[in-house]
């Protein structure tokens, strides 16, 4: 009997274009701090990210049609039978076509058991943002950039399988942060 797989369904369904599009209109002006936080260390994140970055699913669909100077790979991760796709950058790029993922760093929408979206930092960016820090009083993340990072996580979460990305991420992020606290 023919059994419908509802996420590729639904991946099938959806207009990736015009979806990430909407996405990084509505992302393009988030900050985690009132000014540019890359002067506090040298723009490490973009500086350190030689093993690349995690796209989200069909993230790639609307950046392919763009001249963004990336390399997109593939990565060993699919999710709901689709290819998760790596960036790889030259630590320059243009700021309109940033990836979600250095968009939202250093946090991350965190999904848990019961299906609630959450967002905490990423424990990829300890030991490299200094964001992070608890020691220096003034250098912290404006509660403004936690809710449009979480604005963004309930837009992205929409679609099931990227919902599906965020749950399968959080349970890796949640390992490293029990081996990095
Ligand atoms: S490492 Fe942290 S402080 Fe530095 S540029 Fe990236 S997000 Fe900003
Ligand atoms: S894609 Fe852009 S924002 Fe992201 S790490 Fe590379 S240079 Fe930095």
């Amino acid at each position: 009997m023919y059994k419908l797989n509802f996420q590729k369904f639904m991946s099938e369904m959806t207009d990736y274009i015009n979806f990430y599009e909407e996405l990084y209109k509505k992302t393009s002006i988030m900050e985690p701090m009132l000014f540019d936080c890359g002067l506090l260390c040298s723009r490490k994140c973009c500086e350190n990210n030689g093993k690349g970055m995690l796209l989200f699913p069909h993230e790639e669909d609307y950046l392919s049609l763009h001249n963004h100077g990336f390399e997109i790979k593939d990565s060993e991760i699919a999710v709901s039978g689709n290819k998760i796709r790596i960036l790889y950058c030259t630590g320059i790029c243009s700021r309109s076509l940033r990836p979600v993922s250095c968009r939202i760093f250093p946090l991350f929408p965190f999904v848990d058991s019961s299906g609630r979206i959450f967002v905490d930092f990423d424990p990829r960016a300890l030991g490299t943002c200094p964001l992070l820090f608890t020691d220096m009083q003034d250098i912290y993340i404006r509660g403004i950039f936690r809710l449009k990072v979480l604005e963004t996580a309930i837009m992205l979460s929409r679609d099931p399988v990227i919902l599906d990305f965020l749950k399968m991420m959080s349970g890796e992020l949640e390992v490293i942060k029990r081996f990095r606290l």
